[in-house]
């Protein structure tokens, strides 16, 4: 006999979730930390976002630096809002400095691995 049972069709309401929409703008007023402020100090070059700074394996930067600690830099092309999350260990490099969504970073490596003739053409 193979009766088959119709489940009861839960009417449970959904939970709404009361997460808050993230912020376009970052708080002007958030301070540095001294973690941030020595790395900051450390490499110039990098525009780190106050209050960035993210422990290994934080959840909100799954992927990305799941194992090392993480911050949040600006992009460094005048023209160029976006945002890049690099790891810790990845600030000394330049092309860091410069986001990948906005095709930043790709033009500067290309710049870098351009020999003298073609950065004069580039120029
Ligand atoms: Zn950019």
């Amino acid at each position: 006999m193979a009766s088959r049972k119709t489940a009861p069709t839960a009417t449970a309401p959904k939970a709404t979730r009361t997460r808050k929409p993230k912020a376009e703008t970052a708080p002007a007023a958030v301070a540095m930390s001294p973690r941030e402020k020595e790395l900051a100090s450390r490499y110039k070059h990098q525009a780190i976002i106050p209050g960035s700074w993210a422990f290994a394996g934080h959840p909100d930067r799954q992927g990305i630096g799941s194992r090392k600690a993480t911050v949040i830099v600006r992009c460094k092309s005048p023209d160029c809002t976006h945002t890049r999350i690099v790891c810790t260990s990845d600030l000394q490099w330049q092309t860091t400095a410069y986001c990948v969504e906005g095709g930043c970073a790709k033009r500067i490596h290309s710049n870098h691995r351009a020999t003298k003739a073609q950065k004069k053409k580039l120029k």
